[in-house]
């Protein structure tokens, strides 16, 4: 027999196991369910998802507050942690599943974070988000293109983003004067900043402020401080410091579970924050070139002036966006930094 024969022979036994297995485990899920079903009861409670683990969740009731197991009703699609669901109580727990809820319906979403899985398909991570804070750190150097990639993506996705600039600690007078010139660009189009030290713990509180009455997602490169903040707003999260590149250099970081925790103190009564290392890598995924403008939001606005509806602000005639930055409306920086973002996407 030839190799490739062989081969062929092989990859189409391997394609039949893993669909056998596949079917026992649908099975497995679809009888569950079948069981589970018949000792639902009627009442409908609504609740958020908490925390998601293949099969089953953990959701939280919105009225008690108490944390359920559920399973997953068929064909409702996938289900992210901050999804708002209405969930159904079961009578009779199966006690090998420890299964007492089923998720019957979603609620329509506000937001969603996406990110594709290994086969490239875009995949929800994390739903109804009001903000997304970007951490950045000024050590070893501040990176505005990265900045402005997290912007896009937050603007895209719908997300309020927010900048937190951490080790403010490790930083001179005059590196904290300088800094404030370069960040200046980013308060001129009214996003928030923040200064804080995971450290020496300044600026700590009015973060706290800013998560109040909201869903919230740190994300941002490795290094900058994102596990040091969440530990000192959450300390029975527990994160480990630097657990989050470690999981990516194991390349297991799309597996790792989602999970919303509420932070609670004196002043702060009702903030969530959702996280994982799959969370934190959320980036600037898919998009094409020309929805680039969308996520500057002050160039946005000018480029509605272009002559020329396919206009590419470089040099065309009735360019609204070099006519704004002729005018110093704009930053050449950020229009700089739209060209370089636009230039690195494939061709749509
Ligand atoms: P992550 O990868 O974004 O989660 O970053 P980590 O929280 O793991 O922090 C990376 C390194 O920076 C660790 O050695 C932290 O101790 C240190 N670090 C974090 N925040 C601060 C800060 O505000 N000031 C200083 N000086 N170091 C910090
Ligand atoms: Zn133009």
């Amino acid at each position: 027999m030839s190799k490739r024969k062989l081969n062929r022979r092989q990859q189409w036994r391997i394609q039949k196991i893993q669909e056998e297995r596949l079917a026992r485990v649908k099975n497995k899920q679809s009888k569950l369910i079948d069981d589970v079903f018949e000792h639902l009861e009627n009442t409908l409670y609504h609740g958020i998802v908490i925390s998601h683990f293949g099969a089953t969740l953990d959701i939280e009731d919105d009225d008690t507050g108490e944390i359920f197991r559920c399973a997953l009703r068929q064909n409702i699609g996938a289900i992210v942690c901050g999804d708002k669901i209405v969930w159904q109580k079961i009578s009779n727990t199966p006690s090998e599943e420890q299964i007492q809820g089923v998720v019957t319906a979603l609620e329509p979403r506000i937001s969603v974070l996406a990110r594709p899985d290994f086969t490239s398909q875009m995949k929800p991570i994390a739903a109804n988000i009001d903000q997304l804070l970007i951490v950045t750190s000024p050590v070893p150097e501040l990176n505005e293109g990265l900045i402005d990639r997290y912007l896009v993506a937050a603007e895209l996705s719908h997300i309020h983003p927010i900048l937190v600039l951490n080790k403010i600690d490790t930083l001179s007078d005059e590196q904290r004067t300088t800094l404030e010139k370069r960040i200046q660009v980013y308060q001129d189009i009214a996003y928030p900043v923040l200064y804080t030290s995971a450290k020496s713990l300044t600026g700590m509180a009015a973060l706290y402020q800013q998560l109040e009455g909201k869903t919230s997602v740190f994300v941002g490169q490795s290094g900058v401080g994102k596990s040091s903040i969440i530990n000192a707003l959450l300390p029975e999260a527990n994160i480990r410091e630097g657990e989050v590149s470690q999981t990516t250099n194991k390349g297991i970081h799309t597996t790792s579970v989602s999970r919303l925790y509420h932070l609670k103190t004196e002043s702060i009564k009702n903030a969530s924050l959702i996280d994982s290392p799959g969370v934190r890598e959320f980036g600037l995924w898919a998009i094409a070139k020309e929805e680039v403008i969308q996520g500057f939001v002050e160039l946005h606005q000018y480029s509605r002036n272009c002559r020329f509806r396919d206009c590419k602000h470089l040099n065309e005639p009735g360019c609204g966006l070099l006519k704004a930055l002729q005018e110093h409306k704009i930053s050449e920086q950020r229009l700089n930094s739209y060209h370089r973002i636009v230039d690195s996407l494939e061709p749509s």
